[in-house]
């Protein structure tokens, strides 16, 4: 049996082929109908919503499940629903996939359809195929290869293998396992034959980069080596407060939850749709109002949407300037003060390296369609892994809180 490719795993690849080849072996997929059940209906000529049909190419067997297939005299149109507002380059891949995938398995494909709420486009599919090719082809090398090595991308942030890509860049000595280092910094390193962590940690100076950046990034390189925290430099006891996590929704111009940590109390204020936002977010502002000490959060996500919320409704204007001055981001406070054993400092890594679990294995995008699916559907599980997953979040980054104290009381 040929290994299974679907469009989604392609994605994947392209982001990141390490993860692609971690994780083949545990995707799970449902399909609604069979191949055999799609060529009947499509033999008979009805319009096929989610069909599947598949082919063969480089000993993998790639499995197209288009939104839906369409008669258009006697060929067939097929559909990819998406959300996106604008066209994005990747669905000339997309279509010469399930385009050559439909007409090997022996249908003539008129058009593919791009049909988003924001825009409609037709792509003729062989625009993309060498492309696809190449591609599937790098795919099916990947067998004989071994494990890709990590290169970090946005997508590490929320990676559960962050832990063991952070392990082999260590034993590789890459300077890419620093977090922070920026590129040009990390090539002029290299060109100065300052290519390894142990070489940067007997490094005594580099043109370029201060005296002080270069102990920063030095004391980097031993908190990997080593596998443990350095601090970098002082700072204050951080008081107790609240903790708060925002989700927003992907394609919809709105934040329908606000996740608040209070001692161990979490009260997530919800909106289930753009008009309810406004008293939600009022409610937020009246419960932050009875609280003390800081509003701890995780990256700028937090103030940045209040500032854009108060700036729709002016009428929230000065509590939300009052609330911002006691906002304080656990991020940064990291950032500057303590050099961990990763290579990158979100909230996922970190809180998996002090062994955080998530009881969701969502993210913000996927969370965001699992409440649009509570939306659509009125089933209350999706909801409650959703709101898991932002309790989750505020744990975590009280968790954090915790580790940063304690490592500046010891
Ligand atoms: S942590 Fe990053 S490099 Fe490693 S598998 Fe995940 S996405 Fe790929």
């Amino acid at each position: 049996m040929h290994e299974e490719v679907w469009f989604e795993d392609i994605e994947q690849f392209l982001i990141c082929p390490r993860k692609y080849s971690l994780e083949k072996e545990y995707r799970n997929r449902q399909d609604i109908l069979s191949e055999q059940e799609t060529r009947e209906m499509m033999r008979l000529g009805f319009s096929v919503e989610k069909p599947i049909l598949s082919t063969e190419l480089f000993g993998l067997n790639l499995v197209s499940d288009p939104q839906a297939a369409v008669p258009d005299g006697d060929k067939w149109k097929i559909v990819l629903r998406k959300t996106a507002k604008s066209f994005k380059n990747k669905y000339i891949i997309e279509a010469a996939f399930h385009g050559y995938v439909f007409s090997s398995a022996g249908y003539i494909v008129s058009q593919i359809l791009i049909d988003s709420p924001h825009f409609t486009r037709q792509i003729d599919w062989r625009d993309g195929l060498t492309r696809l090719f190449a591609l599937i082809e790098n795919i099916a090398e990947l067998k004989t290869q071994d494990l890709p090595e990590p290169k970090p991308v946005s997508q590490c942030k929320t990676c559960p293998h962050v832990l063991s890509c952070t392990d082999v860049l260590v034993k590789k000595q890459d300077l890419l396992a620093i977090h922070g280092l920026k590129d040009k910094t990390r090539i002029r390193l290299i060109e100065d034959g300052i290519d390894s962590l142990t070489a940067l940690i007997q490094t005594k100076e580099f043109k370029n980069i201060s005296k002080e950046s270069l102990e920063k990034i030095k004391k980097k390189a031993v908190a990997l080596i080593e596998k443990r925290e350095i601090v970098l430099s002082e700072y204050q006891e951080l008081p107790d407060g609240v903790f708060l996590d925002i989700e927003s929704h992907a394609n919809r111009n709105f934040d329908y939850l606000f996740g608040i940590l209070l001692d161990e109390s979490y009260i997530p204020f919800l909106s289930e749709n753009e008009e309810q936002e406004q008293t939600v977010f009022a409610k937020v502002i009246t419960f932050l109002d009875q609280t003390d000490g800081p509003i701890y959060h995780y990256c700028p996500y937090e103030p940045a949407r209040f500032s854009s919320l108060s700036e729709r409704w002016p009428e929230f204007r000065s509590s939300v300037l009052k609330i911002k001055k006691r906002f304080v981001d656990i991020y940064q406070i990291l950032c500057k003060h303590i050099a961990l054993p990763l290579f990158t400092y979100s909230l996922k890594s970190v809180a998996r390296l002090y062994d955080f679990r998530w009881r969701t294995n969502l993210d913000g995008l996927r969370a965001s369609r699992y409440f649009q699916l509570w939306l659509s559907t009125h089933d209350e599980s999706y909801l409650k892994t959703v709101l898991d997953y932002n309790e989750d979040d505020t744990r975590a980054t009280k968790m954090i809180w915790e580790r940063l104290n304690s490592l500046r009381n010891n």
